[in-house]
């Protein structure tokens, strides 16, 4: 049975900075950039907000705002039942997602040189298995962190959207079927979409949401600063806000990791 004693350390690590605590989640604002559907399909609302008071006749001593933002818009989460694969799954929204599972361990797969020399890059399951034979197995219940270095780039090189549409890189199917296998947790990427930009191109269309949120599982995505996780050994916090019946939520995503030490 577990001691206290181990939260006791582990609140004395993040205290003194031993366990260190890395925020993954871009700043939320007017500017942050959006997923853009071709027509005829509806679009996703950007942040904006709406100033209730700032200590003035409004409210003399206090300042606050309202919000309008999409369920899928900046740092956000998605639970299965934003695809059609999981409509019908229990526990499907972010209100039901088990408290649990909002903290897990991560795997980072580092492909950023690869998305570097082509936006286009897939993630395959034989790039799945070769990262398995240098860090492990991938543990079930384990985020799957898609490291493309995408956060890095200014906003038009982020969407990178062109006459055909967006040019990002994503999973193709054999990456989320071996992502499936190994009962992950969920995928998650420092792009807009956890698919591809050109992820209708693929069979399935779609091979994140469709197969991913047909299995149960989450995503996560316009995730920052995964160039400071560890390949393995990182422990994620993503918590949606709980929504009744919402298909996913703006979050605060934060990462713990030990700090390297001397001895
Ligand atoms: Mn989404």
């Amino acid at each position: 049975m577990p001691s206290t004693q181990i939260l006791v350390e582990f609140a004395s690590a993040v205290t003194s900075g031993s366990i260190k605590v890395v925020d993954l989640t871009q700043v939320l604002s007017e500017d942050t950039p959006l997923l853009v559907l071709p027509d005829p399909f509806g679009q996703t609302a950007a942040f904006s907000r709406q100033e209730i008071s700032r200590y003035d006749e409004r409210g003399v001593a206090w300042h606050w705002n309202n919000f309008t933002v999409g369920e899928h818009t900046g740092t956000h989460f998605d639970a299965p039942v934003h695809w059609v694969t999981g409509k019908d799954l229990d526990d499907n929204t972010v209100d039901r997602v088990p408290p649990q599972r909002l903290v897990a361990p991560a795997a980072v797969l580092d492909f950023s040189a690869e998305c570097a020399a082509d936006p286009d890059f897939l993630l395959t399951g034989a790039h799945v298995e070769a990262w398995e034979a240098e860090h492990g197995a991938i543990a079930a219940g384990s985020w799957v962190l898609f490291r493309s270095d995408w956060s890095k780039r200014d906003p038009h090189a982020y969407t990178n959207r062109r006459a055909d549409g967006a040019h990002t890189p994503g999973p193709d199917a054999s990456a989320i079927e071996a992502l499936i296998a190994r009962d992950v947790l969920g995928f998650g990427v420092e792009t807009i979409g956890t698919d591809a930009g050109q992820a209708h191109l693929l069979d399935p269309a779609y091979p994140a949401h469709t197969l991913l949120h047909g299995a149960g599982k989450y995503g996560l995505q316009c995730l920052e600063n995964l160039d400071q996780l560890p390949a393995t050994g990182a422990v994620v916090i993503a918590a949606p806000l709980k929504i009744r019946d919402g298909s996913g939520s703006p979050m605060r995503a934060l990462a713990l990791i030990a700090e390297a030490t001397d001895d």
